[in-house]
């Protein structure tokens, strides 16, 4: 799943390419993906594109004040086409939720490209989500949106409010999107094996220092997660992000801070990676997945 980095460097790049063009058709290939009636997506057609804007993990295209905003989820992608693939998408028939092309370039008369991008989604469990919107706050997920990390406000007393008073896991806490926007499932890890933090460390139990160290911890992976991302093609960054993960998903391989091996504990619907000697003091924690095997 793209988290904040990617989805961060995916709204840079559309921004490069589509600020400036009009939208030329949207076309809905998953119905169940689009998740309001009104206005309808045709409502963009002829808008010009003004800004593009990231909000936790969603992308907000501006077309003229209305917005066409998506999340990818899990198994969602982003595909850009230089020139826009021109047949018409047959609902239900594909993984491709959406098709958007756009005109040439209205401030370049030399200009004749016409670019697009689709949005796909493998797996069975579809969670795309798509909505056309005339505010940003009209979609619940970003209305109930916590502060983004990034933000010049996101101080370490801001985030040091945040965990005061939580009785939470701090890896349920740092991914809870109303909580703290775009950290997802993979960041997280990330975050707790640079701070060498247990994932099950309880958050109101943490002192001053060690709420710092997460603070650094924090800022420092993101943004140099967001540095590695930026500038690259929307096709290249799921790659990306995976080269610059040292736990999440490698469970079995080497930890590149101490050799350990990188452990995982699972649950119903996803699973955590740590390093025991780098952030449990060496202890072994529970997996209810491994002592169900080992019974
Ligand atoms: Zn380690």
């Amino acid at each position: 799943m793209p988290e904040l980095p990617e989805v961060e460097a995916l709204a840079g790049f559309l921004r490069e390419r589509l600020v400036g063009r009009v939208v030329d058709s949207v076309e809905i290939g998953a119905i169940s993906a689009l998740k309001t009636y009104d206005p309808q997506p045709g409502a963009l057609r002829g808008l010009s594109v003004t800004a593009l804007h990231r909000h936790g993990k969603f992308i907000d295209l501006d077309a003229d004040g209305l917005h066409l905003i998506f999340h990818l989820a899990r198994g969602g992608w982003l595909r850009w086409n230089d020139t826009a693939v021109k047949t018409m998408l047959k609902p239900g028939k594909s993984p491709l939720a959406l098709r958007v092309r756009f005109t040439p370039r209205l401030d370049d008369e030399d200009d004749e490209s016409t670019p697009g991008f689709d949005l796909t989604e493998a797996g069975t469990k579809k969670r795309l989500a798509i909505y056309v919107v005339k505010a940003p706050g009209q979609v619940p997920g970003i209305a109930t949106l916590g502060p983004d990390p990034l933000a010049e406000s996101f101080t370490q007393e801001v985030f040091a409010g945040i965990l005061r008073g939580q009785r939470q896991q701090i890896k349920g806490l740092l991914r809870d999107q109303s909580v703290i926007a775009g950290v997802g499932n993979a960041y997280s890890d990330e975050v707790l094996h640079v701070a060498r933090m247990s994932p099950f460390a309880i958050a109101a139990k943490l002192d001053d220092e060690q709420v710092g160290t997460l603070y650094e911890a924090l800022q420092n992976t993101l943004r140099s997660a967001v540095s590695a991302a930026s500038g690259k093609p929307a096709k290249e960054l799921k790659d990306a992000k995976r080269a610059g993960l040292a736990v999440h998903a490698r469970t079995g391989q080497e930890c590149p801070v101490c050799g350990d091996v990188v452990r995982e504990v699972s649950f119903a619907d996803s699973s955590l990676q740590y390093c025991a000697t780098c952030q449990t003091g060496g202890k072994v924690l529970a997996d209810r997945r491994m002592s169900r095997l080992l019974k």
